[in-house]
């Protein structure tokens, strides 16, 4: 990846290219959005400011910031952003949304979404690429540690029950939920019947009935999961949780002898539990429905130009309320394979609680505090996300900085 030094070659390149008759504007977009391609940014950003529009690229999780473009540029910027992706440029005042097609950039072989908003400074346009294919399939390509990935193969081998794919934003949960659905359309024994309500469809599945969820009109998504039902679904993914309506709709699936996956917002198994209680989901429907609480965050990976501190000192640091010693641990560094960052790629980390433990039911059924419950469940045989995020550090696949970042300990 290019970092922000390369950025002043890029600008340079792209006024060469001007005084030979083409556009500068043109040019330096055109790079600025086939380098983030190269190095796999998820999203870019053109952030309008007083004097000049700050180009952030997102890497594995990460906003860095790249460069910048002299203001005087910034509504031609957004102008041609909105050319590209077939936007009304004379519509600066109201958002808009739009594709952009893989090679509409040359050499950008991936689709891209381009949203815009009114700010301040002028019109904020994000990228964001769609690669066109997911890069990860299936579920044992993820990087779950070997028990649970044995643990969610066996669930969703069932014709009933719900598994629950939690995580704070940006855990990677979407690709969990998609790799169990190509498991199930791909790997299964025995035809099923899929049926998916979305918002939005982020990837396109063989095999499977994706309906995305309508914005406009009367229908809720709990009446779309009540119309599902009649299109005899044995299998049904519903995109996120957010309401007790929609908890409620879906759980009751899981319990008619459909197989549910779903997405929640929580930080921990144990977290997802009390939630679901929290919006009035009973503990009961809890205990018969639900086959898998899973519980997942993604955590970026030191570049091989890592190093080893100094200091043998060991070090101390808090995950999830809980003091860990390091015996051992490696620090970023950087290097020009990840462009400065210390980091390529992320390793994914997670914990499911185990729900067939009569405890751990037990203090479900008994709405027992999310703390008391994690500590039920670790009895029970959970190994907590954190005591993951320790062997990481300690085998030196990511760092105890990155460790923090991701959950905001001290
Ligand atoms: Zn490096």
């Amino acid at each position: 990846m290019s970092s922000s030094q390369h950025f002043s070659d890029w600008l340079v390149n792209a006024e060469q290219a001007a005084r030979s008759g083409g556009d500068f504007v043109v040019a330096i977009l055109e790079r600025i959005l086939q380098e983030a391609s190269a190095c796999d940014a998820s999203d870019v950003h053109f952030q309008p400011g007083k004097y000049a529009v700050e180009i952030r690229f997102r890497l594995d999780g990460v906003l860095h910031k790249i460069g910048e473009l002299p203001s005087e540029h910034a509504a031609q910027t957004a102008a041609r952003l909105k050319v590209l992706a077939n936007l009304l440029t004379y519509k600066t005042a109201s958002p808009q949304e739009g594709r952009v097609r893989s090679n509409r950039v040359p050499n950008v072989l991936k689709e891209m979404r381009i949203s815009t908003a009114p700010t301040l400074y002028g019109e904020r346009v994000v990228v964001r690429f769609f690669s066109e294919e997911n890069r990860f399939h299936y579920p044992d390509e993820l990087g779950f540690s070997d028990d649970l990935l044995q643990n969610l193969l066996r669930t969703i081998r069932k014709n009933a029950g719900a598994i629950l794919v939690t995580g704070p934003a940006g855990s990677g949960k979407t690709t969990t939920a998609y790799a169990l659905l190509r498991e199930l359309a791909d790997r299964s024994e025995t035809l099923r019947s899929i049926v998916t309500l979305e918002d939005p469809i982020e990837h396109a599945l063989d095999r499977v009935a994706q309906i995305e969820t309508p914005h406009q009109g009367e229908l809720t998504l709990r009446d779309m999961i009540k119309y599902m039902m009649r299109q005899d679904p044995e299998v049904l993914f519903v995109g996120e949780i957010r309401d007790r309506e929609t908890a409620e709709a879906s759980l009751q699936a899981a319990l008619t002898g459909h197989l549910l996956i779903t997405t929640f917002h929580a930080g921990s198994a144990a977290d997802a539990v009390g939630r679901l209680c929290e919006i009035g989901i009973e503990p009961f429907v809890l205990r018969s429905g639900v086959s898998c609480v899973l519980c997942q965050r993604l955590v970026r990976r030191l570049c091989e130009c890592a190093e080893t501190p100094k200091s043998r000192e060991p070090l101390t640091l808090e995950i999830d309320r809980e003091k860990f010693t390091l015996s051992a641990y490696r620090l970023p560094k950087g290097c020009p394979k990840c462009g400065g960052t210390g980091y390529r790629g992320r390793a994914l980390i997670a914990e499911s609680l185990p729900l067939n433990d009569d405890e751990v039911m037990r203090g479900v059924l008994d709405r027992r505090e999310t703390s008391t419950l994690r500590n039920l469940a670790k009895q029970g045989g959970m190994i907590p996300i954190s005591a993951r995020a320790v062997s990481l550090m300690e085998s030196g696949v990511t760092s105890p900085h990155e460790i923090r970042r991701v959950f905001g300990g001290n």
